[in-house]
């Protein structure tokens, strides 16, 4: 796919925020918290992801090893992204939140989690 930017946000609009990817891949989770959100994601570097607003409509969710970050929406409960344990640089952004993302022809692998928490 071409690399291009995509606009995202929660469902209430209060979180806002723009990444820029080529999305070679979606992944899946299996691991406690993803498994119960559906999540389908897609890895970004951190410079290649900007909040635009909403850092106050965000709460944050650490559990296990407290590295990871789960970032949700406390008004309307939305997860738009989160930080990744492995790789910490890097946002997995919820790609049901963007706009215009077609899932279609991309690969989608499904990450083990669950066996390395
Ligand atoms: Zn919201």
């Amino acid at each position: 796919m071409k690399e291009k930017e995509y606009h995202g946000s929660c469902h209430c609009g209060s979180v806002q925020f723009k990444i820029v990817t080529d999305a070679p891949e979606l992944t899946t989770c299996d691991c406690s918290i993803c498994i119960r959100k559906n999540a389908l994601m897609v890895k970004v570097h951190e410079t290649q992801f900007e909040l635009i607003k909403g850092e106050d409509s965000l709460t944050e969710y650490q559990f296990h090893t407290h590295t990871a970050r789960h970032f949700f929406c406390k008004t309307c409960g939305t997860y738009p992204f989160h930080r990744k344990r492995v790789s910490p640089d890097f946002f997995g952004i919820n790609v049901h939140c963007l706009e215009g993302f077609d899932i279609e022809g991309i690969p989608v692998r499904a990450t083990v989690g669950a066996g390395m928490a």
